[in-house]
């Protein structure tokens, strides 16, 4: 027979079906057996009669067996429904049951939240994990986000090309992953912190509009809402201002969020310039929230515009801000490139913020050589220095690169605002423990002496910790 999934179930009542899924829960009563079954669509609760067949096989059924398993549909009697469960109205007479898989005892409860589960035992089970309610909604909503964010990307006339994952270093202010080449003795690719530099190479190649559901790798400290990886959606356009960007990134997140049912706080959003967000809200990634609009889940988000462009470092030099790529704002462009008044220089960057945490960022780009140079040379770098570090992007603005700008918008960021969550872990399916541990799979580990000078390295045996 067919399989029918869970949540179609209430069509078919009266009828002989077939279920696949897992034993969420067993109450043994003695004469009869309940089960409440659960597949990717819903859970229904099943009973096994007194004088049914299946009674000996469902004395032998665990939680979080897989099972196949024949029944006819009934109707509760109304005071058996319950109409604050899924299918709670209906319930399944099982006939048969058959079991494809059975299950170990969980090494944790999965039945409720496990967020309060000791995170180490969490990341070497995550499969089961993720198995949970909430988990389940985490990464399905986490899901539609992304599928709808590339769908209107595409309504939009936006191409979605992909970046290299080995490359040369582009700076994110993070530390860089490496990785050694086996064929370069000494010599090693950098992970990307942003395909920052590959999607203005884009616009350069005439795109136009590019986005990428892009990996980001970046050595950070690791805390609540960062991670070594996220996911952004990575968007670039030629021939925009800030106000294209911004409005056209303004219309996407209303329409993706709103389709998933959220409400907005303020529409058209709010802008607010750096300095006067300090000054109000003393940070930058304010929460515009009600503690009633708390309650409810609503969406305040904001921009913040006008940021200085450079900062000091704590030994004195400048740095920038946000993007060395950005372009000041017009007014400010002769000061650049005269490099005068460089703590007064803003910049075109503009953050989207959600309900006190960063949504995104992006800005209009430096698009020709000279001002990427003054930049770079107001942060101390040299010619040479400049030539090694960015000479690829000066050759390549010197083939007609258009004016153009662009936006990350963070993934989990998005996802922890939309669920509630307010750790980086609970939006990714398989994330780093604290201690930058993998999940179920062990690494960083140590590589074997062969794959070591295939790789031309030598591993400094003082460096080498005992776990
Ligand atoms: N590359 C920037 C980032 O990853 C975003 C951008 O300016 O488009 O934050």
């Amino acid at each position: 027979m067919q399989r029918t999934l869970i949540g179609e179930l209430g069509n078919h009542i009266g009828e002989t079906v077939s279920i696949s899924g897992w034993v969420d829960v067993r109450r043994d009563q003695g004469k009869m057996v309940f089960f409440d079954f659960r597949d990717r669509s819903e859970i229904v609760q099943g009973v096994v009669l007194p004088a049914s067949g299946a009674m000996e096989i469902a004395k032998e059924i665990r939680n979080e067996f897989v099972v196949r398993v024949e029944g006819t549909v009934n109707k509760r009697p109304e005071k058996n429904a319950q109409s604050n469960r899924q299918n709670g109205d209906i319930e399944l007479e099982i006939k048969t049951i058959e079991i494809l898989n059975p299950s170990d005892a969980m090494p944790f409860d999965i039945s409720g939240d496990t967020s309060g589960i000791d995170e180490s035992v969490r990341a070497e089970y995550r499969y089961l994990d993720l198995r949970s309610k909430r988990m389940q909604k985490n990464m399905r909503t986490r899901g539609e986000f992304i599928r709808r964010c590339r769908e209107y990307l595409f309504t939009k006339d936006f191409i979605e090309i992909e970046t290299p994952l080995l490359t040369e270093s582009t700076p994110e202010g993070s530390r860089d992953f490496v990785v050694p080449s086996r064929l370069n003795p000494g010599k090693f690719y950098a992970l990307p912190q942003s395909p920052q530099q590959y999607k203005q190479l884009l616009m350069i190649a005439g795109f136009e509009k590019y986005f990428q559901i892009a990996r980001a790798i970046r050595d950070e400290d690791l805390r609540a809402d960062r991670g070594f990886e996220h996911t952004q959606v990575d968007i670039e356009m030629s021939f925009v201002t800030m106000e294209d960007v911004m409005a056209a990134v303004e219309d996407m997140m209303t329409a993706v969020v709103e389709a998933m049912g959220y409400a907005i706080k303020q529409k058209p959003f709010p802008r607010i310039s750096y300095k006067d967000a300090m000054e109000k809200y003393g940070n930058d990634k304010f929460d515009l929230r009600t503690p009633e609009e708390k309650e409810k889940g609503i969406l305040a988000y904001a921009w913040v515009v006008n940021f200085p462009f450079f900062e000091k470092t704590d030994s004195g030099d400048w740095t920038f801000t946000h993007n060395p790529f950005s372009m000041p704002i017009p007014e400010h462009l002769d000061w650049l490139m005269k490099g005068e008044r460089i703590g007064e220089i803003l910049t075109t960057q503009y953050d989207l913020v959600c309900n006190g945490s960063e949504s995104g960022g992006g800005s209009i780009r430096a698009n020709k050589p000279e001002i990427l140079e003054a930049v770079y040379r107001v942060m101390g770098f040299s010619k040479e220095e400049l030539k090694e570090r960015i000479g690829h992007m000066l050759k390549a603005f010197r083939y007609g690169a258009p004016p153009h700008g662009g936006i990350a918008l963070g993934v989990e960021r998005n996802i922890m605002n939309l669920t509630g969550e307010t750790m980086l872990r609970e939006v990714q399916a398989f994330p780093m423990t604290r201690g930058g541990q993998t999940a179920v799979m062990k690494a960083p580990k140590p590589l074997s002496q062969k794959q070591l000078n295939e790789l031309h390295l030598s591993i400094n045996a003082d460096d080498v910790s005992e776990n």
